[in-house]
C-alpha cells in the first residue's frame, strides 16, 4: 500500500454503497487528540450530519472511509486574528488546517454586510468583531482602507461628545447584530483616548465580548510605553468586566515580552480575564503609512529602516526608500523580533497562536503547520497535545462566553462539530517563505468542514464551500 501512494503514506478515502454506512464519513485508525478531555489514542471517528456522533475504538463503516492510520486527527485549528478573509485567501488557510478565521484585530464597522457578503462562498468558518477602528474611520469621516494612515481623523482626532456617543452607538449595533467581539489597534489611532477606550470597554463589558487589543505603545520609556499600554488593558477589564487580549503579544512587546507576561499572569492570578495571542515568526507586517511608523519609531523600538522590507522587490529600506514608500503607502514587512521572544511567546501557556493572517507574509499560510514542524516535531518545545490546544481550544474558549457555537469547536468529543485536520505528525511543515509567502503547508492530509472534505490527499477541493458565519446571538 504506502508503495502505491508514497507521499500519502496509507491515508486513502474509500467510498461505500450508501445503503451499507452508519456515517456519512469515517475517519478510521488515526492518533484523536482531544484538549479538553485529554484523550490521545488510537479511535474511529463516526461523522453524520456535520457531526461527530461516534469515537469508537471499533471500526465504523461510513460512506466515505478516510484511512488514517499514523495520522493524528486533530480538531480545526480556529485562527482568532485573520484580516484576509476573501474565499481566495481562504485556500491557503485550510491547507494549514484552518476550519475558522476570524478578523478580531480591526473588525468591521458593518457586521450584517460582512457576513453576508461571505455567507455560502468560503470553505472554512467565518467570524468578525465589531472595530474601533473602522467604526473611528466612519466617524471621522476618513477615506475607506484597511489601517488609517498616519495624518488622518481617524489617527488623529480627539473624539468630541457627540463623536464619542456615535462611536459608542456603532459599537453597541454591531454586538446587536452578533459580532463575536470588538478590536481595538490603538496604536493606529492615538487621537483616541483612554476615556474613548474605556467607553467602548463599557459597551463590551455589557456584552461580555472579549476586547481584541493592538496595544496602544511599544517601548520602555516615555508616557506610552508596552507596559502602560497593558496596563491599560487590565484596568479597563477591572473596570468594566470585559475580557481582554492581546493581539500579537510578542509583536508589540519584542524584547520585553517576558516582562508583559509576567503582568499579564499576575493579572490573572487577581482573576483579571486577560490572555494573549502570537504569531509563531520574528518579522511583523503592517502599513508603512500607518501610525506605527512616526517619528521615534527607530529609537522606541530600537530599530533602523534596514529592519523594513519591501515585499514587490524583497529590498531592505534606506532613510530615503522609506521616505518615498511611506508617501506611496503599500504593506511592508518588518523584521522586528528575535527568535528568543518568538520562543518565549510559543511556550507561554496563557498565550494561543493566531496568525494575523495577511497576503504576503508567510504567517498567512504556514502558522499552524510552522508550530507543529518546527516547534513542536523539531524543537520540542511543546507537545503536541499543548499546541493542538492552544490551535484549537483555547481559541474557541475565548469566544465561547459569548459565542454559544463555540462550545463544539475546538473539540472532539460526540455532538461537537466535524471541523477536524487529519496530518501526518512526521511531516507536517510550513513552506511559505518571505520570499514566497504563497506556499501551501505540508503533511496535512485531510480537512473536514462540518464533514465537508475541504482537504483530501493534501488537494484543496474546489467547489466546497461547507463554511458558515460564526456569531453570537443577535439581540433585537
Ligand atoms: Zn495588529
Amino acid at each position: 500500500m504506502r508503495a502505491l501512494i508514497p507521499a500519502l503514506g496509507l491515508l486513502l478515502a474509500v467510498s461505500l454503497r450508501a445503503a451499507d454506512a452508519d456515517f456519512d464519513v469515517v475517519i478510521a485508525n488515526g492518533r484523536v487528540i482531544d484538549p479538553e478531555s485529554k484523550l490521545d489514542a488510537v479511535r474511529h471517528v463516526g461523522i453524520r450530519g456535520g457531526a461527530i456522533r461516534a469515537l469508537s475504538t471499533q471500526p465504523l463503516r461510513g460512506r466515505t472511509m478516510i484511512e488514517a492510520k499514523g495520522a493524528v486527527v486533530s480538531p480545526g485549528f480556529i485562527d482568532l486574528h485573520q484580516h484576509a478573509t476573501n474565499p481566495e485567501d481562504a485556500v491557503l488557510k485550510v491547507q494549514d488546517g484552518v476550519t475558522l478565521i476570524a478578523e478580531l484585530e480591526v473588525g468591521t464597522a458593518d457586521v450584517d454586510a460582512w457576513y453576508a457578503a461571505r455567507e455560502g462562498k468560503l470553505p472554512i468558518h467565518f467570524a468578525v468583531s465589531v472595530g474601533h477602528i473602522p467604526c473611528r474611520m466612519l466617524v471621522m469621516g476618513d477615506q475607506p482602507a484597511f489601517l488609517p494612515a498616519a495624518n488622518s481623523g481617524a489617527a488623529l482626532k480627539v473624539a468630541n461628545e457627540a463623536q464619542l456617543a456615535q462611536l459608542r452607538d456603532l459599537i453597541e449595533r454591531g454586538l446587536q447584530q452578533g459580532a463575536v467581539a470588538v478590536g481595538f489597534g490603538l496604536q493606529y489611532t492615538p487621537g483616541a483616548t483612554h476615556w474613548e477606550a474605556m467607553e467602548m470597554f463599557r459597551v463590551a463589558g455589557r456584552f461580555k465580548a472579549s476586547c481584541h487589543v493592538h496595544l496602544r505603545a511599544k517601548g520602555l520609556t516615555g508616557p506610552g510605553n508596552v507596559f502602560s499600554s497593558v496596563q491599560e488593558l487590565i484596568a479597563a477589564s477591572l473596570i468594566t468586566g470585559a475580557p481582554a487580549h492581546i493581539c500579537h503579544v510578542q509583536a508589540t512587546s519584542n524584547q520585553f515580552t517576558p516582562q508583559v507576561f509576567q503582568l499579564i499572569g499576575e493579572a490573572r492570578a487577581r482573576g483579571i480575564d486577560i490572555s494573549s495571542e502570537c504569531y509563531p515568526y520574528t518579522a511583523g507586517m503592517t502599513d508603512i503609512r500607518s501610525a506605527i511608523f512616526d517619528p521615534g519609531w527607530e529609537r522606541d523600538g530600537r530599530y533602523t529602516f534596514k529592519d523594513i522590507q519591501w515585499p514587490a522587490t524583497g529590498e531592505r529600506l534606506t532613510a530615503e526608500t522609506f521616505a518615498q514608500y511611506r508617501k506611496i503607502g503599500g504593506l511592508v514587512i518588518f523584521h522586528s523580533n528575535t527568535e528568543d521572544v518568538v520562543r518565549a511567546a510559543v511556550l507561554q501557556p496563557f498565550t494561543l497562536f493566531a496568525s494575523d493572517g495577511l497576503r504576503g507574509h508567510p504567517r498567512h499560510a504556514g502558522t499552524s503547520a510552522r508550530v507543529l514542524g518546527r516547534y513542536v516535531r523539531e524543537q520540542k518545545l511543546l507537545t503536541l497535545s499543548q499546541a493542538i490546544e492552544k490551535l484549537s481550544l483555547l481559541p474557541a474558549q475565548r469566544l465561547e462566553q459569548r459565542v454559544p457555537a463555540m462550545k463544539n469547536k475546538g473539540r472532539i468529543r460526540i455532538g461537537a462539530d466535524a471541523d477536524l485536520v487529519v496530518f501526518d505528525p512526521e511531516k507536517i511543515i510550513d513552506r511559505a517563505t518571505y520570499e514566497n509567502a504563497e506556499l501551501s503547508s505540508a503533511g496535512i492530509h485531510y480537512v473536514l468542514v462540518a464533514g465537508a472534505i475541504a482537504v483530501k490527499e493534501g488537494v484543496f477541493q474546489d467547489g466546497v464551500k461547507a463554511g458558515r458565519g460564526v456569531r453570537a446571538p443577535r439581540q433585537k
